[in-house]
């Protein structure tokens, strides 16, 4: 059986699903890092998404808040979020308490106002760039709500949610920019996403975020493509691996 492919990745083809004996022989193997100081490190900051649907280099945070995908609903688009708690606070554990059910409603007059909601998100991005993961990708996250793209409803059946720490008109982070491209890149691998946008790209009139804050230009420019919106089938190519 030939090796599915799944792109290029610094000019060599990486493919997967194929052994050693079966690899078709114009497949290059990826070169492997040298297992030098600098090598190990490279080697782990290499992002991926296993089978399952969880990332690698996450911190994982179990959260009961998500279902299963609708049957034969394959994984086509990531959604950016902003969210902080409170608004505009930075820090805490409050995203975790939220999305685990767990948030005190009397230790701050608006987490009342959310403490019952049973919301998640597959992803928090930190705004030092941690990666926290709450739901595996193949499960179905709370995090889009009523949303429509491209006239399509229930964007949670077919959606990668990313929370980003922030809110819509306070600069993220640099550090926030390369883990979300990285992690772009790790879902690209494993799943056939065509769209990236915002919440409030799906949500026009109820959602703001993750606002104008948001740059993205600036994911656009480390990815390569234009966004939000359709991401070009060759350029996703380019990405995968
Ligand atoms: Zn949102």
């Amino acid at each position: 059986m030939r090796p599915r492919q799944l792109g290029t990745l610094n000019g060599s083809r990486v493919s997967s699903g194929a052994s050693c004996q079966n690899r078709a022989p114009n497949v290059k193997r990826r070169r492997p890092l040298p297992a030098t100081p600098a090598g190990l490190r490279a080697r782990a900051r290499r992002l991926s998404i296993d089978a399952e649907g969880r990332a690698n280099d996450a911190a994982q945070i179990v959260s009961a808040n998500c279902d299963d995908r609708p049957n034969d609903t394959p994984i086509s688009m990531l959604v950016v979020h902003g969210i902080s708690l409170p608004p505009g606070q930075f820090g805490g554990d409050a995203i975790e308490r939220l999305f685990t059910n767990r948030l005190d409603p009397t230790a701050h007059p608006y987490f009342a106002t959310v403490a019952t909601l049973r919301v998640s998100a597959h992803f928090l991005v930190r705004r030092n760039g941690m990666l926290v993961q709450f739901v595996p990708c193949t499960r179905r996250a709370w995090h889009a709500g009523e949303s429509t793209w491209r006239g399509r409803g229930r964007c949670n059946d077919f959606s990668v949610g990313v929370e980003l720490e922030g809110t819509d008109d306070v600069r993220y982070t640099a550090a926030q920019y390369a883990m979300l491209a990285r992690l772009v890149r790790a879902l690209c691998a494993r799943y056939p996403i065509t769209d990236i946008v915002g919440h409030r790209d799906i949500a026009p009139g109820r959602k703001t975020d993750p606002g104008d804050a948001f740059d993205w230009q600036r994911l656009a420019r480390k990815l390569g493509s234009r966004l939000p919106g359709n991401f070009a089938t060759p350029r996703r190519r380019r990405l995968a691996g």
